[in-house]
């Protein structure tokens, strides 16, 4: 029998972070790593991270998943964007969508064109020039064609799904890929008297795993990355000072199923509300210094619009990471690297990500200082662009009805978010980054939704005739208003799907 030199990887946490790990590495690599996973039923699973990314797409598609099995397994739904209510200022509400405003013209972005005619005349928000804001506004859906130039196709789409059904979906997939499981909890942690990096865990049975990577999905624990290697954590809380949740289902309403979820800025934080096919997941995320659970509790279970399923659950985190997510040969993903605030539904877009710089990095015979100096600096420059963003839709206030909104309307920003902000209030330019989430259209929607509005715009959009741009945005208009008028109800097309 022929020796088998793959590189041992021991996922410890059989959570969403774990199982898609596991699935990514046995699908995609399995001549290269063997894939050995622990989870514990004694601890379980966070069990929420509903609202996803549309980037979650490429992953079910390149392990090969079948999108309706997916869907169907995780009682999903189609998500266009996500709804910011009472952000700005009480009572305003926008749509942050996965997609562009309008078109280029002359190669000028079209927001500084829209930005002209808005100061010289009354015109349409610039939400009506986005197909994927006036789809979701209607509550209707359709997946987009392949050609990028068709504004019939300027938007993209997540989804919206039970969380605590992602996990076993995975785990089906990646075990009939070879990945395997054992149930149980890790007690000690063994490792390398020399170079300290880790060698095998042992579990509360005295059972013992060996192995040469070692994937810490443990959760907030953050077993091996906290515990074991003891690295550092870097402390956001001062800019977002959310620092609980409570989460709890209710009956879908009567009536559709929105493409979007809704965030609702509270008192001392905000609320999610996410469709699914089987019932809507509601959560209040707050800062305990400004509120207490028991009034958290009690606001979420009376703002929600249908029959609570559950009791509320409480959940307690920090926003920050760890200084480096590797270390040794420790690889930290999922909730053990660090923690964002699910605003913009981040958290398993940072999974997809670090799982797909492991493979782009993975070692070949031994771990090298490149492969984890360069998984490390992308990690973390991801997780700063973030992290700026989250804090734009806090900043960005006239909000002054409670100690929380003063809060976080006068605190100091950081000096990477605040060279943004000027910069687009001077120019109406969004600083660009060559890696990393949330790219123009994204900052456009959360500017403009929140009343940062830029002084001025690009010159050239000055150049065109007012009337020739007019019928060109009246047009464009139009265009979106038809495609979307041509679209089904998004419960009909769910329904039709399944
Ligand atoms: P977990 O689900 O906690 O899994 C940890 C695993 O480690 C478990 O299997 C556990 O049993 C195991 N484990 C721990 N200790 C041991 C041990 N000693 N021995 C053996 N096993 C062990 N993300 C989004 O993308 N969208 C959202 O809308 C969203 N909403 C969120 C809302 C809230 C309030 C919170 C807190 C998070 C939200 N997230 C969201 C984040 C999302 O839930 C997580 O990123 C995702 O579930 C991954 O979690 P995980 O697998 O890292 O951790």
């Amino acid at each position: 029998m022929e020796a088998d030199h793959r590189i041992r990887v021991v996922v410890v946490g059989g959570g969403t972070a774990g199982w898609m790990t596991a699935a990514a590495l046995a699908t995609l690599i399995p001549g290269a790593a063997r894939v050995h996973l622990v989870e514990s039923a004694e601890i379980g699973i966070v069990g929420v991270g509903e609202a996803t990314l549309p980037h979650l797409r490429a992953f079910v598609t390149r392990l090969g998943i079948d999108e309706a099995a997916f869907m169907a397994a995780t009682n999903a739904t189609f998500k266009l964007g996500i709804e910011f209510r009472d952000f700005g200022a009480i009572g305003e509400r926008y749509i942050h969508p996965f997609g562009t405003y309008g078109r280029p013209l002359a190669g000028v972005g079209f927001h500084h064109y829209w930005l002209r005619r808005d100061r010289e005349a009354t015109i349409p928000p610039i939400g009506a020039f986005s197909l994927g804001v006036a789809a979701a506004a209607d509550h209707r859906f359709a997946r987009p064609g392949d050609d990028p130039d068709d504004l019939a196709n300027s938007y993209g789409y997540a989804y919206q799904c039970d969380a605590t059904r992602f996990a076993p979906f995975l785990r089906a997939h990646a075990e009939a890929r070879g990945a395997v499981r054992t149930e149980g909890t890790v007690a000690t942690v063994e490792r390398h008297p020399e170079n300290g990096d880790v060698t095998a865990i042992v579990l509360t049975d005295g059972s013992r795993i060996e192995g040469d990577l070692f994937i810490d999905c443990s959760g907030f624990r953050a077993l091996l990355i906290g515990g074991t290697m003891d690295e550092a954590w870097e402390d956001w809380s001062h800019w977002l000072p959310c620092d609980r949740a409570v989460a709890a289902p209710c009956a879908s309403p009567e009536g559709g199923i929105e493409p979007y979820t809704r965030a609702t800025a509270m008192p001392a934080g905000w609320r999610w509300r996410i469709p699914l096919t089987h019932r809507v997941g509601n959560g209040y995320v707050y800062a305990s210094a400004f509120l207490s659970d028991t009034d958290a509790m009690d606001t979420l279970v009376g703002s929600m619009e249908g029959r609570p399923l559950a009791d509320p659950r409480l959940l307690r985190f920090r926003a920050g990471r760890r200084r480096r997510s590797w270390v040794g040969n420790v690889l930290a993903v999922g909730l053990a690297s660090g923690f964002l605030e699910p605003l913009e539904s981040t958290s398993i877009y940072l999974v997809q990500m670090a799982i797909t710089q492991l493979i782009e990095h993975f070692p070949n015979i031994r771990v090298t200082n490149t492969d984890r100096d360069g998984f490390n600096a992308l990690v973390d420059g991801e997780y700063d662009r973030i992290r700026d963003f989250l804090i734009l839709h806090y900043h960005a206030t006239r909000r002054d009805d409670s100690p929380f909104w003063n809060h976080v309307r006068t605190m100091a920003i950081p000096a990477s978010l605040a060279e943004k902000m000027a910069l687009w209030r001077q120019t109406a330019q969004v600083s660009q980054y060559r890696h990393g989430l949330f790219l123009e259209p994204s900052w456009i929607a959360v500017y403009l939704g929140q009343g940062v509005v830029p002084e001025g715009w690009d010159p050239r959009a000055d150049l065109p005739d007012a009337a020739a741009l007019d019928r060109a945005m009246t047009a464009l208009h139009d265009g979106i208003a038809a495609t979307v008028s041509g679209m089904p109800d998004h419960a009909a097309y769910l329904a039709a799907a399944a």
